[in-house]
């Protein structure tokens, strides 16, 4: 026996008890769901049988939960058979440059004959015997051969590529993110994602200010996201909030439109968790970054919302947010230039220190009135299946 598989190694600090296994039962089903391959989950270790000679193994970097991973063979418990596991990684390493090696092996698994010292001993000089060009560098080697002897047999493996880290999506309930089509809130519902929150989106678009593109420009970042989903999936759901955008415009003053837009937005936003049954609503606001982002505002838009509004980014620097973007791949989707809600009926100087009382003097005045325009967008929510 020769099996290729990739091992997952997932980090345990932070977990306890019964969070434990629903984490590593989670993790295995999103492997599973995202990979479609068999996943076997012994003692704690996920082996996925993986044709990593030939296959892309890179989607394991975008499953959370996995805290790094290798592409690994795995052989009988046999002295000979694990020599040849060796040789055939330290080959594979050989041809990639590496000169300085060393070989780390464990036992677990306390009835195998030899001890760690005589495997890599052995497995060492084998390795110079067989491979020219090498040398012994215990200190710090370019690469190191991993033995471990376990009762489900020798694993065998010579590189732990970095994983996502985080918690398997599906374990921390569900969010209702609102997309926009900016460089934050993507990165913001990557990082609910992070901490297990399954994702859904709502993004509030203006017909016919905003057209097909904008709408495009959503499903490509639902889409994005959904690469990090564990096989979840992710819903859009479109909003037409034109109506609701004219009546703020006619009937509040300037300077209070951007926060009292973002009110209407979560008060919608609010009714669509309920009944899609997310727990809470996700945004990409920072601190200081626009006028509808200073504490006071920030504040004041909270107060619109019964379900706590989670900011993942609010104490980051656009800058780190940017990198962050880059990274997932949002960031190339969310510079193409179209015309966002907010770009259309935005004042050009809205206060940065709203009052609350005055707020809601203004919406008691418009009562009704603006409660119809909302229920409206509401109930022309559209569900897009990305
Ligand atoms: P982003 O880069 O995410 O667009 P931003 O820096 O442009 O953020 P704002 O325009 O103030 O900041 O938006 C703050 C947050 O409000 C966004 O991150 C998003 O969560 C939400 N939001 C703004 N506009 C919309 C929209 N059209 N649809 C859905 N959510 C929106
Ligand atoms: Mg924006």
């Amino acid at each position: 026996m020769m099996k290729k598989v990739v091992v997952v190694r997932f980090a345990e600090i932070g977990l306890k008890g019964r969070n434990r296994s629903d984490f590593e039962r989670a993790l295995v089903e999103n492997i599973k769901k995202v990979t479609g391959k068999s996943v076997e989950w012994r003692w704690g270790r996920i082996y996925v049988e993986t044709d990593w000679e030939s296959e892309d193994i890179s989607v394991f970097g975008k499953v959370f939960g996995i805290q790094n991973y290798s592409p690994a063979i795995i052989t009988e418990l046999e002295y000979g058979k694990i020599e040849e596991a060796v040789l055939k990684l330290a080959r594979m390493e050989v041809a990639e440059g590496k000169k300085t090696f060393k070989i780390n092996a464990k036992r677990p698994y306390k009835d195998f004959p030899m001890g760690i010292y005589d495997l890599n001993r052995d497995l060492g000089a084998a390795v110079l015997k067989n491979i020219g060009g090498l040398v012994v560098d215990v200190h710090e080697p370019e690469f190191t051969v991993g033995v471990e002897i376990r009762e489900e047999g020798a694993v065998v493996f010579s590189r732990k590529i970095e994983g996502p880290g985080g918690l398997p999506v599906g374990v921390s309930g569900k969010a209702l993110l609102l997309l926009s089509g900016g460089i934050d809130s993507p990165v913001a519902g990557w990082y609910a994602m992070k901490r297990g929150i399954v994702v859904s989106a709502l993004s509030f678009v203006s017909p016919p200010y905003t057209g097909k593109e904008s709408k495009e420009k959503l499903i490509k970042l639902a889409e994005v996201l959904k690469g990090y989903s564990g096989g979840k999936g992710v819903d859009l759901y479109l909003c037409p909030l034109t109506k609701v955008l004219e009546f703020l415009q006619d009937n509040v003053p300037r300077k209070y439109m951007l926060v009292m837009q973002r009110r209407s937005m979560m008060r919608i936003a609010n009714k669509l968790a309920r009944n899609i049954k997310a727990q809470v609503l996700v945004t990409g606001e920072s601190v200081g970054q626009v006028a509808s982002q200073t504490l006071t505002n920030l504040s004041v838009i909270d107060q619109a919302s019964d379900l706590a509004v989670l900011r993942p980014l609010c104490c980051f620097d656009k800058i780190e947010i940017i990198n962050i973007a880059k990274k997932i791949g949002s960031y190339d989707i969310s510079i193409i230039e179209h015309p966002d809600v907010c770009t259309i009926f935005s004042p050009k100087n809205p206060s940065t220190r709203v009052k609350l009382s005055v707020v809601k003097e203004i919406e008691k005045e418009l009562g009704e009135r603006l409660r119809v325009v909302e229920d409206e967008a509401f109930s022309y929510i559209e569900k897009v299946v990305v």
